[in-house]
């Protein structure tokens, strides 16, 4: 992408609604605008960064068994009167009418909706266990819309919903979404901390929080600190095989987030060397609900022995929008944002010092055609304008590498490539600065996938 074609509205000073560093960067590096309200246009450079997440979660997704569909935002409020809530919602929910003055919603979450396409469409225990999930827009009437996408009314939301005959085998499915959750998370660049919550009425131990852990995090946290040096699951992890030891694994010490913090449980069971205060954002938040919607909605199958069984049913949510800029609050220097290379919106940006000079032009031309021919997503700064506007527009929009193109260095056969989150530079030549980009992008995106 050529940056005199892009799409680019970068701001110079920072906008005042901002609070806090993601929503200032955001709408500086002209990724968002907001149109009312915790409601945002994505910009371009914006929605390249929502895609590549939305894809990540939707392979991980994928990969743990899961079947994606996708429901409407809009909702007939009749589903939402046979489960009860319609009227328990209350005002987080954005009411409808139609022309026929029949009462309808933007869905704030799909629980009732699924349970229905489940019921008309699933009649034998054969056809469990069955996690469906969606990637679709939610709408919830946040009382204090704030932190731009971090708490916004319109929110891009993964859920899924799983079905099973038995409690255990809810739990399995649980197990199978637990540790894709730390996949997904870990493949984003992000340490993901999974925080047993409170589970309302059914009680058990099968609720977690995921959070990740930025200075700037809306929750305390508390922590034993083995969980920082924890590893995912990696590309070997086997989903038909017995992930309960696995799951123990990283439920088994104390982590927990001020609403659920107990202090005296904490100095008891963590050593004082060893315990975590820190800040973090809620990312993903799973679920085991039992028959709570199956029951009220008639979700039944036929069991084995001919009767039927209602299901027990969990839902499974990650803040899509939210991770954007979640990932910043993680990521970032008085610089700009640092994108890990797996959510970048591009992978290398191309910086021309000299744009209108013809050998830079040319040379320019030609490593941006081979950089692209090696597979590279490229943003070319292709524009007349000035040597330290370019870099502090490439250092603000924060793609993980740059390489500077000025007639001095090339008249040395040379280019400089600079990474932007350590902000080392190499003076190389092309074909060297092609083969460390070979190297260092593909060796992360194995080692992410
Ligand atoms: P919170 O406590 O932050 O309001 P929640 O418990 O209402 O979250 P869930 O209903 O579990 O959230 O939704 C699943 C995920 O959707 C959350 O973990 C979060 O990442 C994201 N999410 C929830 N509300 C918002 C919002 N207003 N804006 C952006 N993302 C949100
Ligand atoms: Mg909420």
């Amino acid at each position: 992408m050529r940056l005199s074609r892009f799409f680019l509205p970068i701001l110079r000073d920072d906008p005042k609604e901002a609070e806090i560093v993601s929503h200032r960067l955001m709408l500086r590096a002209g990724m968002i605008r907001q149109s009312s309200a915790g409601i945002y246009t994505w910009l371009p450079l914006g929605y390249r960064v929502l895609s590549k997440i939305e894809q990540i979660v939707r392979e991980e997704q994928d990969r743990a068994g899961a079947l994606e569909l996708l429901m409407p935002t809009i909702q007939s409020a009749d589903l939402w009167r046979e489960s009860g809530r319609y009227d328990d919602y209350g005002k987080e929910m954005l009411r409808i009418q139609d022309r026929h003055e029949r009462d309808m919603l933007y869905g704030p979450t799909n629980e009732e909706l699924i349970t229905a396409i489940f019921r008309d469409g699933v009649k034998s225990y054969k056809d469990l266990p069955r996690i469906l999930y969606h990637i679709q827009w939610k709408f919830r009437d946040e009382i204090r819309p704030r932190f731009g996408v971090m708490r916004g009314r319109e929110f891009l939301m993964k859920d899924s919903y799983s079905f099973d005959l038995t409690q255990d085998d809810a739990r399995k499915s649980y197990n199978r979404m637990f540790v894709s959750y730390l996949r997904t998370f870990a493949r984003m660049g992000l340490k993901s901390i999974p925080m047993a919550a409170e589970t309302g009425p059914i009680g058990g131990d099968l609720s977690h929080e995921f959070i990740i852990l930025a200075e700037t995090g809306e929750s305390e946290v508390y922590c034993h600190k083995d969980y920082l040096a924890m590893e995912p699951p990696g590309d070997d992890l086997d989903y038909e095989g017995d992930l309960a030891p696995l799951v123990r694994d990283w439920t088994g010490r104390y982590a927990a987030t001020s609403e659920m913090h107990d202090a005296a449980r904490f100095e008891a069971d963590v050593a004082e060397a060893d315990r975590v205060t820190a800040r973090g954002i809620e990312v993903g938040h799973i679920f085991f609900f039992g028959t709570k919607y199956s029951e009220a909605m008639g979700a039944k199958v036929q069991g084995p022995e001919g009767d039927l069984i209602t299901v027990e049913m969990g839902s499974y949510g990650i803040g899509v929008s939210r991770l954007v800029g979640a990932i910043i609050e993680a990521s970032h220097d008085e610089a700009g944002i640092i994108w890990p290379q797996s959510v970048a919106p591009f992978d290398i940006g191309l910086i021309n010092l000299k744009a209108g000079d013809a050998d830079t032009d040319l040379a320019c031309e030609d490593f941006y055609t081979r950089l692209q021919n090696a597979g590279f997503d490229v943003l070319y700064d292709d524009r007349d304008d000035r040597a330290g506007a370019k870099f502090a527009a490439m250092d603000l929009i924060g793609l993980p590498w740059q390489l500077i193109v000025g007639p001095k260095s090339l008249k040395a056969g040379e280019v400089e490539l600079k990474e932007r989150a350590t902000g080392t530079r190499h003076s190389l030549t092309f074909d060297s600065a092609l083969t460390m980009l070979s190297d260092a992008i593909a060796g992360r995106t194995k080692e992410g996938a």
